[in-house]
């Protein structure tokens, strides 16, 4: 396709309207979310310099790609469409005829079990892990790091979450009130929000419980994995907690300070990473080719 009609295709386009849309829904929602947290902050005596920083600028735009779609019209929209067509075995719909209450609670639960058990995997494997280190080198958390995730982080585990989606049916995030309780919880854990939320704290993953999965300091690392509940932690013993908040998060060997570098580091990681296994071999190689040698020496 030339340029020109490239050009008319998109203007034209009900992708690109979709976006726009998007776009503006992005902006009226981050305002809100931004002054509903802000005082929340305020109130609870936590610092608010993160929004002067410049890590906070790049979460900005990573909440533009998200919440406008245009990451779902990208990526995932295509992929979803092929699976849910050649996938028809998997449509169980399995809570579709249960009461709603009882349809939202399993689909809530089975949901948060599935991201806590990815959340896992995107610190266990090393490829899941360079990609997802990007949302942990924000080292000025605040509350729109919620979506600072890498695009290759975001399509694995979305692509996972999807299977038991697919089985179980109709999602009940539809009902709004709900929806919007979901996220303000999910946009809540990356503010500095400093109350404590009593026995709350023990169910929910409050943005205290969130804040030490972002700690610089070892002790706290892969620890408080969980999505929207903190129960998964405490059953599979990977809760943390501690008398005092962390103050320093981000990540200590790897630097990510421009937006760019957040997209193109964990490539690096990953080629650094897979150079030194090779290297690792060849000298585990020589060393072996060494060791006959010697052994052939000593018999003649
Ligand atoms: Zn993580
Ligand atoms: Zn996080």
């Amino acid at each position: 396709m030339k340029w020109p009609h490239l050009f008319a295709w998109l203007i034209h386009s009900p992708h690109l309207y979709a976006v726009l849309r998007g776009t503006r829904r992005a902006l009226v929602i981050g305002i809100v979310y931004y002054l509903i947290v802000y005082v929340l902050e305020r109130a609870s005596g936590a610092t608010t310099k993160q929004y002067r920083s410049r890590g906070f600028r790049q979460d900005v735009c990573y909440w533009f790609f998200y919440v406008s779609g245009l990451n779902q019209l990208l990526f995932m929209a295509a992929l979803f469409s092929f699976l849910d067509t050649r996938l028809t075995i998997l449509h169980l719909k399995m809570v579709d005829s249960w009461p709603p209450m009882v349809r939202g609670t399993v689909w809530i639960l089975l949901g948060d079990f599935t991201t806590y058990w990815v959340h896992r995997l995107q610190h266990a494997s090393r490829f899941v892990w360079a990609f997802h280190s990007t949302h942990h080198s924000q080292e000025q958390l605040n509350f729109i790091t919620t979506t600072r995730f890498h695009p290759v982080d975001h399509f694995i585990a979305d692509t996972i979450k999807y299977f038991p989606q697919l089985m179980l049916g109709a999602s009940p995030m539809s009902w709004l009130p709900l929806h919007l309780t979901m996220d303000f919880i999910s946009m809540t854990q990356h503010s500095r929000i400093k109350w404590r939320f009593g026995l709350l704290s023990k169910v929910l993953a409050t943005p205290r419980f969130h804040s030490f999965h972002h700690s610089a300091d070892p002790r706290h690392h892969n620890k408080n994995f969980g999505g929207l509940l903190s129960i998964w932690d405490h059953m599979f013993g990977t809760a943390v907690d501690a008398p005092e908040q962390p103050t320093e998060y981000g990540l200590t060997d790897i630097k990510m300070p421009t937006l760019s570098s957040t997209l193109l580091v964990p490539f690096r990681l990953l080629r650094q990473s897979y150079a030194r296994d090779s290297l690792r071999s060849d000298n585990a190689k020589m060393h072996s080719a060494g060791s006959r040698d010697d052994r052939r020496q000593i018999g003649a």
